[in-house]
């Protein structure tokens, strides 16, 4: 790794502010998805190590919840400083371990980031109520507590802003955490480690803990004096842990995969619609629970909108993340690549047109050529489930009774996307799509201050805004009688 500083590239998990090797000396490799190059090794701990590691955050919990929310918010403030201080590197390693183009790496550190400044923030206003009394002599209210340990565990799409938007909302609110970062990509979680100590965060309060990932997420899920999980991967994993995790009834917060429609309706600019819509489709390749998967248009701009999205995709630059001018990168794994590639077979299968993709063109094994398909319905597997690729799949409708249906007809229920200038269009749809999350006009939606999450089989809980300290704090009544 070519690193400004070459500290920030740690091949060891991170225990009680100590690095650390596994007890039994088994590593496994973290290889550049664009190359196929190892860039390093990591340790696999032992069970025990990972219970070492809920010790250590059991231990230093008792102070880090008896520092004042200032204080905290000051250690959480100079972590914030030291990631924008290193931005390039952590761009850097970023790119290298997950594949995307350093431009989106470079924006994902600062995405990462401004969950930190806001969470440190928010730590201050953790309020809890004062409540009229129905009691005679007494008063009566609520106090919010930090719940305690909190066990993160974290995909490989964005490796250091999905540790971000749930540590800092925990260590903010008083918990201590133990992060285990996909196995793909630690080496973000791991640099963020090292930044955490340069901040003054004590020993024990932000620990990686890293190994074969069954046996780690089942170690947590079943510890006792784990009393939050959160969760953001898959739906069948997210599903294990829950069940994994209910032995010892604690706090569960998933986020789990998108299936996401993208509606257009007859009213809009067909050029300006499918260009948001290729945008919203293709970031991280492709790779994002918030991408727009099934693409459905009115029928009276269908022919103009697909013209516009094919001819946008046109531009893109296949390669490796680390090249300038490049606009998807890698997949994560061959894999990944074999489950598009199947994707698109069947969906070719049962009767799609292929309008754009030609896989001759994929610079390395693990590229996969951005692909449009048109005619999709609703049996093929481009419409049932998360490709997370960059396929696209675009379906005709012709009323809103109809789009409607057609959006709801999946598992999940993370995030939509409606373009249309029709107000009331706009409501009643909206209204009718069951989705977390839905944005209009428009495909930015993200940010620190708003409630991150879905319904249906895309998850529990939401992440980030109020609603995403509030996974992290238990609301304590009292009744102070006698008075
Ligand atoms: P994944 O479920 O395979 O892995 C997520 C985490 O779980 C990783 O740390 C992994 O090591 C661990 N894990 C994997 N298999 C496990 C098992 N059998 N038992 C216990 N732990 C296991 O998911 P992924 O491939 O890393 O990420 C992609 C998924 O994440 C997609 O479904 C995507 O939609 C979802 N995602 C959701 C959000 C959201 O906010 N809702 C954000 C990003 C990604």
């Amino acid at each position: 790794m070519k690193l400004d500083d070459p500290r920030l590239f740690r091949q060891y998990a991170y225990i009680d502010g100590k690095w650390t090797h596994g007890d039994a000396g088994r590593e496994e490799a973290v290889i550049d998805p664009a190359t196929n190059e190892t860039l390093g090794h990591i340790p696999l701990l032992e069970p025990e190590q990972i219970r070492a590691a809920v010790d250590a955050a059991d231990a230093a919990f008792v102070q880090w919840r008896a520092l004042r929310a200032d204080e905290r918010c000051e250690r959480l403030l100079a972590w914030y400083d030291l990631l924008q201080a290193h931005r390039e590197d952590l761009a850097y390693i970023m790119t290298r371990e997950q594949g995307k183009p350093l431009p989106d790496a470079r924006g994902e550190v600062e995405y990462g980031a401004s969950f930190i400044r806001w969470f440190a923030e928010e730590g201050k206003r953790t309020f809890g109520q004062t409540i009229p009394s129905h009691i005679p002599n007494a008063a009566l209210g609520t106090l919010k507590e930090p719940v305690g340990v909190a066990a993160l565990i974290t995909p490989w799409n964005f490796p250091l802003a999905m540790i971000t938007r749930k540590a800092a909302a925990a260590m903010a609110a008083g918990c201590t955490v133990v992060v285990k970062p996909a196995g793909e990509t630690p080496f973000s979680a791991l640099a963020l480690a090292e930044l955490a100590e340069r901040a003054g965060i004590p020993a024990g309060v932000f620990n990686v803990v890293l190994g074969d990932a069954p046996m780690v997420s089942e170690v947590l899920c079943k510890e006792e004096r784990v009393k939050a999980l959160s969760f953001t991967g898959s739906t069948p994993v997210g599903r294990l842990l829950l069940e994994q995790s209910a032995g010892t009834v604690k706090r569960v917060s998933l986020e789990l995969g998108g299936n996401a429609p993208f509606i257009v309706g007859p009213d809009v600019d067909p050029k300006e619609a499918a260009y948001a819509a290729v945008a919203a489709k293709f970031q991280t390749a492709g790779q994002d629970c918030l991408a727009a998967n099934r693409i459905l248009v009115h029928e009276s701009v269908h022919d103009e909108f697909v013209a516009h999205f094919a001819e946008r995709m046109q531009a893109f630059t296949v390669g490796n993340g680390l090249d300038g001018e490049v606009d998807l990168g890698p997949l994560i794994h061959r894999r990944a690549v074999d489950k598009a590639a199947a994707i698109v077979d069947d969906a070719l299968s049962r009767g799609a047109t292929l309008v754009h993709g030609d896989q001759s063109a994929a610079p390395g094994e693990n590229f996969f050529m951005p692909v449009l398909l048109t005619e999709v319905t609703a049996d093929m597997k481009v419409w049932r489930e998360e490709n997370f690729a960059p396929v696209a799949g675009i379906t005709r409708y012709s009323t809103d009774d109809e789009v409607i249906e057609m959006a709801n007809d999946t598992e999940y229920g993370l995030s939509a996307y409606i373009f249309t200038h029709d107000i009331r269009r706009i409501w009643k749809i909206m209204r009718a799509l069951k989705n977390g999350m839905v944005a209009i006009n428009t495909v930015k939606m993200t940010g620190p201050p708003i409630p991150f999450g879905g319904v249906k089989q895309s998850g529990l809980g939401r992440e980030g805004g109020t609603a995403g300290i509030e996974e992290y704090l238990e609301t304590k009544y009292y009744c102070l009688g006698g008075l």
